[in-house]
């Protein structure tokens, strides 16, 4: 059982404060990303959980271990880092050993987890190859496989896939997600990229200036953002935001349309960019600029002086300088309060 349980995790570097107490839990055999722009404090809190760093406040616990006082090898934890330190002068399967001959396991027992995770990560034919004659994504395998190879209780990857290339990436992106899925660990998974949050994470940790914005699961985050930062954050392009004037009955005048919402003093209008729809009466959009992206078009827009986007099926013809009407899909709308910037529920 590796649940991991973060409690009140706060990090200060001099008179900086990289994380603000931190409370999150991983279910066992989670994948949980944490996203979040450079400098949100992701690879801190990482470190941590790892070892690496010490926290200045608060609990980490693994299973039942409260662990924030033990080094790094006796936390169960595999670590795969950005420039995965595989060693070029050792052969792929003396990489992949390396931490099982450290842990001073038997010959044949070496053998069998070597050649398991090896033939994994589809690298049984590189084995005595030297990891210095390797590509890329080769040697991102041979460093995945060797944090397997451990049989962790946990797996911490911080942004493994940056260093390849778009193709690569993809690909490997697609073989972590099932490899992880079968090696039961739990797993927490470091990235800016909030594509590939989307597309790996169970749930997603939304961060920003060393806070948990959101903990949820990738659908919720995206069409549930509990604060206009994640709104803004996640989604290419993001979601719009427009003033709303409202007398607390419930009716919203925005941009000279009236909408329902929320029945409080105050609240601002969004709405994603593929939740609208040309329409006769809608959200009065002038056209400045248009994308063709193949299956949609990019329209970016200004509506009642305020930057807007919308993606729209690409079958009609629009033009800059066009005034297009843009109805908002009613049950896509969502409200957040001008002040606190949380979402309205
Ligand atoms: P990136 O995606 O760029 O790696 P991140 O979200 O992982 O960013 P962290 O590396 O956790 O960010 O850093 C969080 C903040 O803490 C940053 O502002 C960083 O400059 C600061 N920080 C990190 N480590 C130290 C340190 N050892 N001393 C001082 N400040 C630090």
């Amino acid at each position: 059982m590796a649940e991991i349980a973060i409690k009140g995790v706060a990090k200060q570097f001099g008179d900086f404060t990289a994380l603000h107490s931190v409370d999150l839990t991983i279910a066992d055999q989670e994948f949980m990303v944490l996203l979040g722009a450079s400098g949100c404090g992701k690879t801190t809190l990482l470190r941590i959980i790892a070892g690496l760093e010490t926290p200045s406040q608060g609990e980490v616990w693994i299973g039942d271990r409260r662990v924030d006082h033990l080094p790094p090898r006796e936390r169960g934890i595999a670590m795969v880092f950005q420039n995965y330190a595989v060693f070029p002068h050792l052969t792929v399967f003396e990489n992949i050993a390396f931490g099982l001959r450290m842990a001073k396991l038997p010959q044949a027992e070496v053998t069998r987890r070597v050649t398991r995770t090896a033939e994994l990560m589809h690298i049984e034919q590189l084995l005595k190859r030297y990891s210095g004659e390797l590509s890329g994504g080769q040697r991102q395998r041979v460093a995945v496989a060797r944090a397997l190879a451990m049989e962790p209780d946990v797996i911490l990857m911080d942004e493994p896939l940056s260093n390849l290339d778009a193709l690569l990436r993809l690909e490997m992106r697609a073989e972590l997600k099932g490899v992880l899925a079968e090696s039961k660990t739990t797993t927490i998974y470091v990235t800016h990229d909030q594509v590939e949050a989307m597309s790996l994470a169970d749930r997603i940790s939304v961060m920003n200036g060393g806070y948990i914005v959101q903990a949820d699961r990738p659908t919720q985050v995206y069409r549930n953002p509990a604060a206009r930062f994640v709104g803004s954050f996640i989604g290419n392009p993001p979601m719009n935001f427009l003033p709303a004037k409202g007398a607390g009955d419930g009716r919203w005048h925005v941009a000279g349309q009236v909408f329902d919402g929320p029945k409080v003093a105050a609240a601002e209008f969004a709405i994603r960019p593929e939740d609208l729809h040309p329409s006769e009466h809608g959200l009065d959009a002038e056209v400045r600029v248009v994308e063709p992206l193949g299956p949609h078009t990019l329209v970016t827009a200004e509506v009642a002086g305020q930057p807007f986007r919308a993606v729209l099926e690409s079958d009609r013809a629009i033009s800059p300088g066009d005034v297009i009407p843009l109805a908002p899909i009613p049950d896509r709308i969502r409200w957040f309060d001008p002040d606190t910037h949380k979402a309205i529920q």
